[in-house]
């Protein structure tokens, strides 16, 4: 038995990542943006605002709000010398303004004004989908496989919320879900942390004015942490806890 187990070590590897803050993604990896409104004429950056589906890009001031964007690349094909995505993964607010990149400024992750400090160091988490189309949700499952391992850090999710110290939600938080929210977040002891993953959940994404959503949850309760993207990367999502709860990968 012992040599089966060998065998597959010597075949698999060791395939965890061994530093997450160093990890380089490819460079067509959509990650923060860089803007500027250099050379563009007005009817242009008319025409760069109406593309975005979410509403993204303002242009007075010239900016885009990555808590809106659905990292599609539309408007990167069709001005690439206004907007460039860079592979930069690290995509995390405290506060949600914090998310908007300015023209011709370089964006950079926060650190938090007061971090959260943890009893053991570790964090238990519950997830809660409001409406998610699983890319959100699945990226937030990967990040406990064996090439990210979020457990070797103190974080886990947990099925219940009793057994948690903070709710992750994914989704546009639809009217069929705002009851769940409610009442998970409820079910958890205080102090308790919300944090919103993905473009869905931070804005609402697509759906912002459907009818079928109801975001009056967040008006009752403010998120501790943003985790950016369409869906949000495994080690953004690794990273940002990290960062919020003042720990060093
Ligand atoms: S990448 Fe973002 S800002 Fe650009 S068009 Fe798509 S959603 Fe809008």
């Amino acid at each position: 038995m012992i040599f089966d187990a060998i065998k597959i070590f010597f075949s698999h590897r060791k395939q965890t990542i061994k530093s997450i803050p160093n990890s380089v993604l490819p460079e067509k990896y959509r990650g923060v943006p860089e803007i500027t409104s250099d050379g563009l004429s007005s009817e242009q950056l008319k025409e760069l605002q109406q593309l975005c589906p979410t509403s993204a890009i303002e242009v007075k001031p010239f900016s885009l709000d990555m808590g809106k964007c659905l990292f599609c690349g539309e408007c990167e094909k069709c001005f690439p010398n206004n907007i460039h995505f860079t592979n930069q993964w690290k995509i995390w607010a405290f506060e949600r303004k914090q998310l908007i990149v300015h023209a011709n400024e370089k964006w950079h992750a926060p650190e938090p004004a007061n971090p959260v400090t943890l009893l053991n160091k570790t964090i238990r988490m519950r997830q809660l989908c409001a409406g998610g189309d699983m890319g959100c949700e699945l990226e937030l499952g990967a990040s406990s496989n064996v090439n990210f391992d979020m457990e070797r850090f103190g974080m886990s999710f947990t099925a219940s919320p009793r057994h948690a110290e903070a709710m992750v939600l994914t989704g546009p938080i639809t009217k069929n879900m705002s009851f769940a929210a409610e009442s998970t977040f409820s079910a958890i002891a205080d102090p308790k942390l919300l944090i919103l993953s993905g473009t869905d959940a931070i804005s609402g994404g697509m759906f912002v004015d459907s009818p079928d959503i109801d975001r009056s949850f967040l008006d009752r309760h403010k998120p501790d942490l943003y985790i950016a993207g369409s869906p949000a990367h495994p080690l953004n999502i690794i990273s940002s806890i990290a960062s919020l709860t003042g720990r060093t990968l």
